[in-house]
């Protein structure tokens, strides 16, 4: 039997509400414009319900379809499936078995995972300061922290802007330390023809519900090079390798009794796979994703065009929409404090991407100096940017910036 939803019960209660169609607002009533949002439909519910029908939700032949399919969207030899970026920055490192105590160089300006799973392999973040116009890695400050203890760096594609990679790339090889990139904020990213994730030695993705595209949560892994992934689909579940089944293989041809339950445990792993649920919807997600990337380019043209005249304030970043794919928008101002205030009242939700990680308690032992992005991050707000903002929402937002009284 069938349960019955009380629908009457999530209508509007007034009769004479009605909603704006484009924006699905309620007309009159005040805006509530999130930040991000995921962008999901029909089609991924369709493909959920695949999987329930197979019942198959855990690792299995999904994850592999999905893997296959990313790496050929992103155009690279492996793509390996976990349940989130920090797990697949984590794994990226432990790939290298670095001794213990070794420095790893990061931005100052990210997200804690990019430090997170430093520490978690046992090794030392070195705090990089910001390039202050772009707000990627700043290279000067790089070549001037780096030192012979330093083994990696992880470049962070902030916002979805490219880490000049054709300059840091040669610069790390000759210094023979390893590259993974932190493309959290970028899925689909080209810079100078070559797909970000694929300059370094291995690219990390995000499909966070706030990322470029989501899985609900989940992550994956990139590389060139085989060699460097052999152990990593036993590291990424609990130290079992699918491949172990071929091992034994042996077994159940000389005995008839099938060894079917046999696998070999060779690395210590971690429970971060992905499963067949998530990969379900990151391969509808997927389809959809170029057109995410070209919405939210459109917006954030619209963004540039309607706030230039807008003296007290500078894009977070030079945007290139038309060439870079952003997962975050915003700006720079003095009035920061005030003008986040002012957009929350008008149900305007906003952001700072990010608090240098140098702030933070967590690494106060870990002291390298990062002015710029320490002066610069009290001036950023993030502003709403997803695939299902609506023209009129981005034009309110506009005009709401507009109408603020900056000099007070
Ligand atoms: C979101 C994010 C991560 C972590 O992603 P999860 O999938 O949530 O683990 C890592 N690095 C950066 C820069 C991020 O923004």
């Amino acid at each position: 039997m069938a349960l019955k939803t009380p629908n009457n019960q999530l209508k509007p209660q007034s009769p004479n509400h009605s909603f704006n169609p484009s924006t699905h607002q309620p007309i009159n009533q005040p805006m509530n414009i999130r930040l991000f949002k995921p962008s999901l439909g029909e089609e991924e519910l369709a493909a959920i319900k695949d999987a329930f029908d197979r019942s198959w939700v855990g690792l299995g032949p999904k994850v592999e379809e999905f893997e296959n399919a990313w790496a050929k969207f992103i155009g690279c030899k492996i793509a390996v499936g976990v349940n989130s970026a920090t797990a697949a920055l984590h794994l990226a490192l432990a790939c290298f078995g670095f001794p213990e105590g070794k420095k790893v160089l990061v931005p100052s300006l990210t997200f804690s995972s990019t430090a997170s799973a430093v520490l978690y392999n046992r090794l030392i973040p070195v705090f990089i300061d910001s390039d202050r116009v772009t707000l990627g890695i700043n290279l000067e400050d790089l070549e001037k922290k780096y030192d012979k203890d330093c083994v990696a760096v992880i470049p962070v594609h902030y916002a979805g802007h490219p880490v000049p990679m054709d300059i840091l790339v040669p610069w790390a090889r000759e210094k023979g330390l390893k590259v993974i990139e932190d493309c959290a904020h970028t899925a689909g990213g080209i810079f100078k023809g070559k797909a970000l994730g694929t300059w370094g030695d291995i690219g990390c993705f995000s499909f966070e519900e706030k990322k470029c595209m989501t899985t609900g949560d989940g992550g994956m892994m990139v590389t060139n090079n085989p060699d460097l992934f052999k152990n990593v689909k036993a590291m990424r579940w609990v130290g079992i390798d699918k491949d172990n089944w071929k091992t034994a293989q042996k077994y159940t041809e000389a005995n008839h009794d099938a060894m079917h339950w046999f696998y070999e445990l060779n690395v210590l792993g971690y429970k971060y796979n992905m499963n067949d649920l998530a990969a379900s919807i990151g391969l509808v997600q997927l389809s959809k994703l170029p057109g995410f990337n070209k919405k939210r380019s459109i917006i954030i043209s619209n963004y540039l065009k309607g706030l230039e005249s807008v003296q007290e304030i500078t894009p977070l970043l030079p945007f290139e929409p038309e060439n870079f794919t952003y997962q975050i928008f915003g700006i720079r101002t003095t009035s920061r404090d005030r003008l986040m205030i002012h957009l929350k009242r008008k149900g305007v939700s906003t952001g700072c991407h990010y608090t240098p990680l140098t702030l933070q308690p967590l690494f106060k032992n870990f002291f390298y100096p990062c002015p710029i992005a320490e002066e610069e991050y009290c001036k950023f707000i993030s502003l709403p940017l997803h695939p299902d903002l609506a023209e009129e929402e981005v034009a309110f937002i506009i005009e709401e910036i507009k109408n603020f009284k900056f000099g007070e």
